[in-house]
C-alpha cells in the first residue's frame, strides 16, 4: 500500500501527531480551505519565482536549485487527489481485509526470508521485532512493490504552490532539496508517493533528516532505491526514537466479558494488566494477558467487533501514523508475518462507513444535541468518541461509542 491510500479512512483517524514519516499526518490537518481553485501553469511559475529566493535563503545552492527545479511542473493531478482525499471512508474491517490480505502475509513472509539477515541485523541494533518492521513496509510499499513513481520534488512543489497546506510542503520542499544537495540520490531518482512520501517506507523529507540511516554503510542514505537494506533500518530508528519497547508487543485480541463497562474502552484509560486481568479481560488466544506496562482497552468496530488490548508500542506505531485501523493492521500483520492467528471475533459487517459528509453531521448534531464532540471537522477522534457514549447512554444504548449511521439517524 502506498502511502496516501490510509487517507481512504481518515473517518477512523485521529488528529496528526507531528513528526510522522510518511503523509498521513498532512492529511489529517485541521486547515481544510476549502476552494474550488485548482490553480494554473501560470500561477505554478509565478509561485516558483518566488519560491526561488526563499530556496536560496534557506541555504540551497544555485546550481543543485536550478538542477532540481529543472524539470519541476504543476501537476494538477496531485492537487485532485487531495482535494478528494477525505471524501472517502473504509470500516476498519474492510481495510483490514485489504491491509492483512493473504497476499500482502504470503509476500510478507517471502520478503522475511529474503531479508532475513539484514532484517535480524536491524533488530539486534535497533531492538524493534523485524516483523514490525516488515509489517511497515508491506504497508507503506507492498514491501518495495509499490514505492511510488511520482517525482518528489515536483509533487511538494504543487503541493506548497496550492497553498492549502503552503507551509508544510514548502518546509518539506526545501528539506527534499537539501537531500539531493546532500548528495544521497540524483534528483531523478527522488521519487515516492503523490503527497511526496518517499521510497520503502514513505518517508517524507524531514522525517528522513531526522531518522534516515546509512545501514549498509555506502555513505548514502539511500531510501529509494532497490535495496531497501537503508529503508528498513530507518523505519526501525524512527520508531527506536519514538520509544519502542524491546520485547513488548503491540497490543492483542482480548474478549470482554458480560456487562463490560464500556467507559473503560478508551485509548484514554489506561491501567496495569493485572487490574484487566482482574474486570475479566482474557486473551482470545487463551492463556495469561502478556505484562508489557499500562494498557487499555479499544473497540475499534464498536461492541459488535474485536476488541484488542494495547500497550506503548500501539502509541509509538502511531508515530507512523494516527489512524487506529493503521496502527492494528501493522501490529496484526507482523503478528501473523510471525505465524500468528488471524483475529478471531467477527466485526458487524452490516454497517457501513459514514462519508465526510455524515461525519460532520453526527458531530453538528451531539453538539446541538448537547453531547458536546470539541470541534466539527469530520474526523472520528477520542473527543467525538466520548460525545458518541455520552449520547448513547443518555439514549438506552450500549455505550461504545462507535459513530454508526444507527446514533446519527437517532440524531436526526
Ligand atoms: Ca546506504
Amino acid at each position: 500500500m502506498r502511502a496516501g491510500l490510509i487517507f481512504l479512512m481518515v473517518g477512523l483517524a485521529q488528529p496528526g501527531a507531528a513528526q510522522s514519516p510518511n503523509t498521513s499526518e498532512t492529511g489529517n490537518v485541521a486547515e481544510q480551505r476549502e476552494t474550488s481553485d485548482m490553480g494554473s501553469e501560470e500561477g505554478f511559475a509565478n509561485w516558483l519565482t518566488g519560491f526561488r529566493p526563499r530556496a536560496l535563503e534557506a541555504g540551497i545552492a544555485p546550481e543543485v536549485l536550478e538542477r532540481a527545479l529543472a524539470d519541476v511542473r504543476f501537476d494538477p493531478k496531485i492537487l485532485e487527489r487531495d482535494r478528494n482525499q477525505s471524501e472517502f471512508t473504509k470500516t476498519i474491517w474492510d481495510y483490514l481485509d485489504t491491509a492483512v490480505s493473504a497476499d500482502r502475509i504470503t509476500h510478507g513472509k517471502a520478503a522475511l526470508a529474503r531479508h532475513d539477515a539484514v532484517l535480524r541485523r536491524i533488530e539486534a541494533e535497533f531492538g524493534v521485532d523485524r516483523h514490525v518492521v516488515a509489517a511497515i513496509w508491506g504497508l507503506e510499499s507492498a514491501y518495495g512493490s509499490f514505492r511510488g513513481d511520482t517525482p518528489t520534488i515536483g509533487a511538494l512543489a504543487t503541493l506548497a504552490y496550492d497553498g492549502r497546506r503552503a507551509a508544510f510542503f514548502e518546509e518539506q520542499l526545501i528539506a527534499a532539496l537539501r537531500i539531493v544537495a546532500n548528495g544521497d540520490v540524483r534528483p531523478e531518482a527522488m521519487r515516492g508517493s503523490w503527497a511526496g512520501a518517499m521510497g520503502h517506507t514513505q518517508f517524507m523529507p524531514t522525517s528522513w533528516w531526522g531518522h534516515a540511516v546509512d545501514f549498509d554503510g555506502d555513505g548514502k542514505r539511500d531510501v529509494w532505491g532497490d535495496d531497501p537494506t537503508d529503508a528498513l533500518a530507518s523505519a526501525a530508528a524512527y520508531l527506536r526514537h519514538w520509544g519502542w519497547t524491546t520485547g513488548a508487543v503491540w497490543g492483542l485480541e482480548v474478549r470482554l466479558p458480560e456487562g463490560f463497562d464500556y467507559d473503560q474502552t478508551t485509548e484514554r484509560v489506561r491501567k496495569p494488566v493485572a487490574d484487566w486481568a482482574a474486570l475479566g479481560v482474557v486473551p482470545m488466544a487463551g492463556g495469561d494477558l502478556p505484562d508489557h506496562g499500562l494498557a487499555s482497552v479499544l473497540l475499534p468496530g464498536g461492541a459488535r467487533g474485536a476488541a484488542f488490548l494495547i500497550f506503548s508500542n500501539f502509541q509509538v506505531i502511531e508515530r507512523y501514523n494516527t489512524a487506529d485501523a493503521y496502527v492494528i493492521a501493522v501490529g496484526h500483520l507482523a503478528d501473523r508475518l510471525r505465524g500468528g492467528p488471524a483475529i478471531v471475533a467477527d466485526w458487524p459487517r452490516d454497517l457501513r462507513a459514514l462519508t465526510r459528509d455524515e461525519r460532520i453531521e453526527l458531530q453538528e448534531r451531539l453538539g446541538a444535541a448537547g453531547f458536546d464532540p470539541k470541534g466539527v471537522d469530520g474526523r472520528i477522534g477520542p473527543n467525538t468518541i466520548a460525545a458518541v457514549k455520552a449520547f448513547q447512554r443518555a439514549n438506552g444504548m450500549r455505550p461504545d461509542g462507535y459513530a454508526s449511521l444507527e446514533i446519527l439517524n437517532r440524531l436526526r
